[in-house]
């Protein structure tokens, strides 16, 4: 007599659970697409073993001596009477049995994704814009069901509005029941007898539409803007996708941006630096008075406080830093040459200390930057 229990690899005292997993993974290691035919006899043993061991009453007659497979043998009878059939289905062909019914025909629109360029006023304050998108949309002639008007869809007569087909196909194991999609109606279950002249029986046309996008403050270049349900209409007339507008920021002329802070470069003459001034800096917001205190340094950074962009669904907003870049005169008449001469003369320094800075003036440049900063 075969010993099922060494067939299957599991001790005489195995749960029913440990035969279930052993015979599931010798099923799957002798499967004729792993194993080719060579495995075809031991996966026969290995099945007529779990044929026993796995019904109680059967592996209890086993126990006590008797093959209830062999032929005369046992209560129940042979092999493949009670066969657990589905089980070995279920390993092979992964298992969830039949395909459900029909598909449906109208089926979700994909998402669409557009490109906005948008200034920095825009990005600044936010703007309401205008965006023309190419999408498809429902088919106004059918509707969305893809008929020519007055007709309707009819039941497949191939499946008869199953969707699916079953087929008988042979292996070493018989005669296997398999499904699919039913090949004439696509699955559908219905075919449509005369397309909608339009859209060609898709449900959908392409079409041009415009929109009015709200674009908050802050946004910057790879923000998207989700506007839900505004990208294309799916097969069948389907539910719309979302349509994404991806951000980007064309470059200003005089500000950088970094994160909501803007950068601008102010040039000053040398005298207007040393004495101080009062300037109008036209900005974002229409021109700013600057007060440039008497002594401003080469690379003295002025902060307009609230002056920067938006910060995005957050409210407030950042600054714009103001960095002055001291102009020396390149040319000078005689009578300007003269009085520079005597400024000079008054301050001791016609003959500057060759005196080297610090190649670390970082601690002390930025503490002044800091200080100056209004
Ligand atoms: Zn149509
Ligand atoms: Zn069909």
């Amino acid at each position: 007599m075969t010993d099922y229990y060494e067939t299957l690899g599991v001790p005489r005292d195995a749960s029913a659970e440990q035969i279930k997993k052993a015979y599931r993974k010798l099923a799957r290691e002798l499967h004729p697409d792993v194993a080719g035919e060579a495995g075809e006899e031991r996966f026969k043993d290995v099945a007529r073993a779990y044929e026993v061991l796995s019904h109680p009453d059967k592996r209890q007659q086993y126990d006590m001596g008797v093959d209830p497979t062999a032929p005369g043998g046992g209560a129940g009878g042979g092999f493949g009477n009670g066969f657990g059939f589905q089980d070995i289905f279920e390993t092979f062909f992964g298992g969830g049995g039949a395909p459900s019914g029909p598909v449906p025909r109208a089926r979700r629109g994909q998402d669409a994704l557009v490109r906005m360029d948008v200034d920095l006023a825009e990005a600044t304050f936010g703007a309401k814009r205008e965006l023309q998108v190419d999408t498809a949309v429902v088919c106004g002639t059918c509707a969305g069901d893809g008929c020519r008007p007055g007709t309707s869809p009819k039941t497949c007569e191939v499946c008869q509005g199953r969707g699916n087909v079953q087929r008988v196909a042979r292996s070493f194991l018989g005669q296997v029941m398999t499904t699919a999609p039913c090949a004439a109606c696509q699955g559908f279950g219905t075919v449509i007898p005369e397309p909608c002249p339009d859209c060609s029986g898709e449900g959908r046309v392409r079409s041009r539409r415009t929109l009015t996008v709200n674009v908050p403050a802050g946004v910057d270049t790879g923000t998207r803007i989700k506007l839900t349900a505004q990208g294309e209409v799916g097969p069948g007339g389907g539910p719309a996708g979302d349509l994404y507008v991806e951000i980007r920021e064309k470059p200003h002329e005089v500000f950088v941006r970094r994160g909501d802070d803007l950068h601008c470069t102010l040039p000053v003459p040398m005298t207007a630096a040393a004495l101080g001034t009062v300037l109008d800096l036209e900005t974002l917001d229409g021109p700013q008075e600057i007060d440039l205190r008497p002594g401003t340094q080469p690379g003295q950074v002025v902060t307009l406080k609230g002056l920067g962009v938006g910060h995005l669904h957050a409210g407030g907003r950042g600054d714009l830093n103001v960095h002055v870049d001291v102009q020396v005169p390149t040319a000078l008449d005689e009578e300007q040459t003269e009085l520079l001469r005597s400024l000079a003369t008054l301050r001791g320094e016609e003959r500057p200390e060759p005196r080297l800075a610090s190649a670390h003036p970082g601690v002390f440049t930025r503490l002044r930057d800091k200080l100056s900063g209004r």
